[in-house]
């Protein structure tokens, strides 16, 4: 049944052979997905580089698929591991592989026009929309990641402070934003490439690991006075460090009392809205923001990468962005209709299908697959807490409050040592493949830290890690360096 190409060079010079090779690679990525539990992260081995350099002569399918096979698959970043908890990564899914087969046979440009793929994105963007508790009608983009999304959402906040700014740019009004102190470093970058400047960032004094909503409206005031025009608030849910969540509902009283407008960077953290009580109050009062921030890729498994720019007025979205060139002109009907396009929401004109996965991930297993996996996530950070309170020399850096677990594997040596013994350990388990955690300073202190956003990691998972971080704490002398 198979068909020869045709395309010349740049089509598979054996259509039979090319079904078998790639019926091979099928299969060594269906292993590796089975198996993912079985293959922790390795460092690459030394001269992998050489390996990748391209020769570019053209070569066999099959030796291709031998090479990527030893040599692409099993260098993966360790986020596949069920025992992966560093930074904040997502695990993957086995919906992404047909998800990504079927979107790189059509190759959609979803950045308008009339074909299927942007109907998917809007079901999926529509799905998200309900899920956050957005009126219908609320506007939404994929994007890259939450950093993105940021870019995205406080530009739309800029142009309603700022009517001309896309023909006319700032001036020298001086824009100020508000941020709890610990916000995530995606809300700089997005500040500095708007031109908005670091500065004018005004971090706000923590209150119980939230934002002191009484504070932050006297800043306001205050810069008010002096000349500066305060426009956006930006709410956490979900630190990096701790995993600690924004008071959101005091956060939309302030900004409706000073016309501010309130983003959430809910990167993971705006999945506890689907998720039990009591993480699911976590978010009470996101649905009052003006745009959310959020990530597919982290904390509901999708594969990299997939974030979402969600914002509640559709018309301020638009006018952020919309802009089309004669040669873009769009029509009622035919190939260059479909509107609205999505190039008029944010920044690319040229997009992925992103949406593919996320619909697929949906449909696979179902919403309540999410819901119950998101909940296992915090209860194996309380699981880890109880297993660190059960050790004589642990202490926890702060109480779990989601996802997050902070620990010291050994209190009783001095806050410097401390710091070399939880570095140390991290690397250590790293590299014997037992388990992955990053670090955090808490109170001057480098611990160890887990961020569980593993849909694989299982209850015997968090307890083996924790007798490993204790094995390894056991071997050190009063100086805190491993034996
Ligand atoms: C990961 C993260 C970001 C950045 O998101 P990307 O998807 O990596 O761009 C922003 N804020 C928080 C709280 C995060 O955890």
């Amino acid at each position: 049944m198979s068909k020869e190409f045709k395309g010349g060079g740049l089509e598979p010079a054996d259509g039979v052979d090319f079904r078998a090779q790639a019926h091979r690679l099928l299969d060594a990525c269906l292993n590796q997905l089975e198996n993912a539990s079985e293959r922790p992260w390795q460092e690459p081995p030394e001269g992998l580089d050489t390996r990748y350099v391209i020769a570019g002569e053209g070569r066999e399918v099959g030796k291709l698929v031998d090479q990527i096979t030893r040599d692409v698959l099993p260098y993966h970043g360790g986020n596949t591991h069920g025992r992966f908890w560093g930074w904040v990564q997502g695990s993957g899914l086995a919906s992404d592989l047909i998800a990504n087969m079927a979107s790189s046979v059509v190759n959609a440009n979803l950045g308008g026009r009339n074909h299927g793929a942007n109907e998917m994105e809007r079901a999926v963007v529509d799905w998200t929309r309900r899920k956050m508790g957005y009126p219908e009608g609320a506007s939404g983009l994929l994007v890259a990641g939450t950093s993105q999304a940021t870019v995205i959402s406080f530009q739309a906040a800029r142009l309603r402070v700022l009517k001309d700014v896309r023909l006319k740019g700032q001036g020298d009004q001086r824009l100020t934003a508000y941020a709890a102190a610990g916000v995530h470093n995606a809300t700089r970058k997005a500040l500095e490439l708007l031109g908005i400047g670091a500065e004018n960032l005004r971090l706000v004094p923590l209150r119980g690991h939230r934002m002191d909503a009484d504070v932050l409206a006297q800043m306001v005031r205050e810069d008010r006075a002096s000349g500066a025009l305060p426009f956006l608030v930006v709410g956490t849910a979900g630190s990096v460090d701790i995993g600690a969540f924004d008071d959101l509902n005091a956060l939309a009283d302030v900004a409706a009392q000073e016309k501010l407008w309130l983003h959430v960077d809910g990167a993971f953290g705006a999945w506890t809205r689907i998720a039990d009580q009591p993480w699911r109050g976590l978010t009470d009062g996101i649905e009052r923001a003006g745009s959310i921030a959020l990530d597919f890729h982290k904390w509901m498994y999708v594969g990299y990468d997939c974030g979402m720019a969600l914002i509640r007025d559709e018309a301020e979205h638009r006018a952020a962005f919309a802009a089309r060139p004669a040669y873009l002109k769009g029509a009622d009907s035919g190939l260059a209709g479909g509107e609205p396009w999505f190039t008029d929401y944010g920044i690319d004109l040229s997009r992925g299908n992103r949406a593919l996965k996320v619909w697929c991930a949906l449909e696979m297993f179902g919403e309540v697959a999410f819901s119950d996996a998101i909940t296992s996530n915090c209860q194996l950070a309380q699981l880890m807490a109880q297993e660190v309170a059960r050790q004589p020399r642990m202490r926890l850096g702060c109480a779990v409050i989601s996802n997050i677990c902070v620990f010291t594997a050994r209190d009783d040596l001095s806050p410097a040592e401390q710091s070399d013994l939880n570095a140390a350990i991290a690397r250590q388990l790293q590299d014997s493949g037992d388990a992955v955690f990053s670090t955090t300073d808490i109170d001057g202190i480098t611990m160890l830290r887990a961020a569980i956003t593993n849909h694989r990691s299982q209850p015997e998972d968090i307890i083996d890690a924790v007798a490993c971080v204790a094995r390894e704490a056991a071997g050190v002398n009063d100086r805190g360096e491993i034996g």
